[in-house]
């Protein structure tokens, strides 16, 4: 059976790839169990001077994999180059930075006995990936699990099969000990299949419903899982807000990537009293986007991943419509394009029970509730099962800090500040996950710790 690639800018097929079979899933996963001590005891450092062999494939495959990226899943070509810088970014840190974090500590050290902790590698980790970073979401899942030690089967997702084949290519180039990373091709049912073999970790992004369903089967398993999950960010602008640094945020955390972002600006909540002048000034942005085919250098806002996802983003706005909500901006598709486009769009008139503000909306779509006293403001930011990111406006920096203090969220960003760092944790409370990638936060979450008494 074969899965073939959909470019959702003009609904072309690219190309196919075959699925893997049980046998083939079940020998990876036999495969990685037989390369796992070697790669262990190669430590930190002889593991990164195996990857940095990868590394160099990779940089010098950047402008390859970007064309790919961006035609397989509809990422605008110049967001794409992007998402290649920026994951070489997280990868090199890893490179010069993981020895600091998993070399072994002394807990105690005294002239009678000593305590040392060892990071030590789980072993086999089953590591699936969706498709919104063609590029970051592979970096930011496999690179941590290999330099902390683990040996790797990776799923990419079906949505970029065509990438994840590329992936394979330049892993081979690299030459990395056998078995130490594989791959194996298909939808959710070869990911079932594989977190169902004899591994020893499931190191997991995607959304809620799948990421729930592996908690359970980790359970059942008794081995851990990390989980990276969907998110709805909101956004609280406070009446002393700088009006364009918080339209800036919103074209990039909002509208950026045709709002597939997981942990993008999902729902914005503003002050009575600046919510007219920022929606007129945020209308003329939006509306003077240039959406089309994401292999044109002007295109801003490329097409939706695939058809179902345009699909269910157009129930979630009808709800919201039908319910009573108003269009300030957008509304439908383009009617000149052929993808799998949608326009930017701003709703207001929205109420809590609405999809929109209760789901994840994974596309250009922004539903806008407004607040009179902090206190309300924080409880509609927190009114949802999800906690990934979250975003703060305001001049008042003692506000700021007692609202990102009160926000149920793993990140907060306070006036546009990144929290896109290797160095930083990336993760979600609630519903959005278990666990944190990156810094010594994520590398520690990827092994087992051992104290060793002496
Ligand atoms: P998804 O859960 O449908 O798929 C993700 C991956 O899981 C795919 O490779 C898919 O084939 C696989 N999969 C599906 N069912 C499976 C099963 N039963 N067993 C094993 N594997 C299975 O998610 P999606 O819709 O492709 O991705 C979008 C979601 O990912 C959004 O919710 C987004 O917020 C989230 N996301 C989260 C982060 C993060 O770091 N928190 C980053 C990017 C995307």
């Amino acid at each position: 059976m074969k899965i073939k690639s959909i470019n959702p800018s003009n609904y072309e097929i690219i190309g196919e790839v075959e699925v893997s079979s049980e046998n083939e899933i079940k020998t990876a996963v036999k495969n990685a169990q037989k390369a796992k001590q070697d790669w262990k005891e190669l430590g930190v450092k002889g593991r990164a001077i195996e990857l940095r062999k990868l590394y160099k494939v990779f940089e010098s495959n950047q402008e390859e994999y970007a064309k790919l990226g961006s035609q397989e899943m509809g990422m605008p070509i110049t967001d794409s180059r992007y998402d290649l810088e920026d994951g070489l970014r997280y990868f090199k840190w890893y490179l010069d930075k993981a020895n600091k974090y998993l070399s072994p500590e002394k807990t105690i050290n005294t002239k009678e006995y000593s305590n040392t902790v060892y990071y030590e590698p789980y072993g086999v980790a089953a590591v699936i990936v969706p498709w919104n970073f063609p590029f970051s979401n592979v970096i930011w899942q496999v690179i941590p699990n290999l330099i902390a030690g683990n040996v790797v089967v990776f799923k990419n997702s079906e949505e970029s099969i065509l990438c994840g084949k590329k992936i394979d290519e330049y892993f081979t180039q690299a030459k990395l000990p056998k078995g130490v990373f594989q791959q194996v091709f298909g939808d959710g049912k070869v990911g079932d299949t594989l977190v169902n073999q004899n591994i020893n970790l499931i190191s997991f992004t995607g959304s809620t419903k799948t990421g729930q369903r592996l908690y359970q089967l980790a359970a059942k398993k008794m081995i851990k899982a990390v989980l990276e999950l969907g998110g709805s960010a909101p956004g609280i602008v406070f009446e002393d807000a700088d009006i364009d640094i918080v339209i800036e945020s919103i074209d990039f955390n909002r509208y950026g990537n045709c709002g597939q972002i997981c942990d993008g600006l999902k729902r914005l909540i503003v002050h009575e009293s600046v919510a007219d002048n920022l929606l007129s000034k945020l209308k003329k942005v939006v509306e003077s986007k240039t959406v089309g085919d994401a292999a044109d250098e002007s295109t801003q806002i490329g097409p939706l991943v695939a058809k179902r996802q345009l699909a269910l983003l157009e129930v979630q706005v009808k709800d919201a419509l039908n319910k009573g909500a108003k269009i300030v901006a957008g509304g439908k598709r383009p009617p000149d394009l052929k993808g799998a486009f949608y326009q930017p769009t701003i709703l207001t008139n929205i109420k809590s029970n609405m999809r929109v503000w209760q789901e994840e909306v994974f596309g250009p779509v922004l539903p806008v509730m407004t607040f009179t006293s902090t206190h309300q403001a924080i409880e509609l930011a927190n009114d949802t099962d999800y906690g990934l990111g979250g975003y703060i406006f305001t001049q008042d920096k003692k506000r700021a800090q007692t609202a990102a203090r009160d926000l149920e969220t793993g990140m907060v960003s306070i006036n546009g500040s990144s929290y896109l760092n290797p160095e930083s944790p990336f993760g979600g409370y609630k519903c959005s996950g278990i666990g944190r990638e990156h810094g010594k936060y994520g590398l520690h979450d990827l092994t087992q710790i051992k104290v060793v008494a002496s």
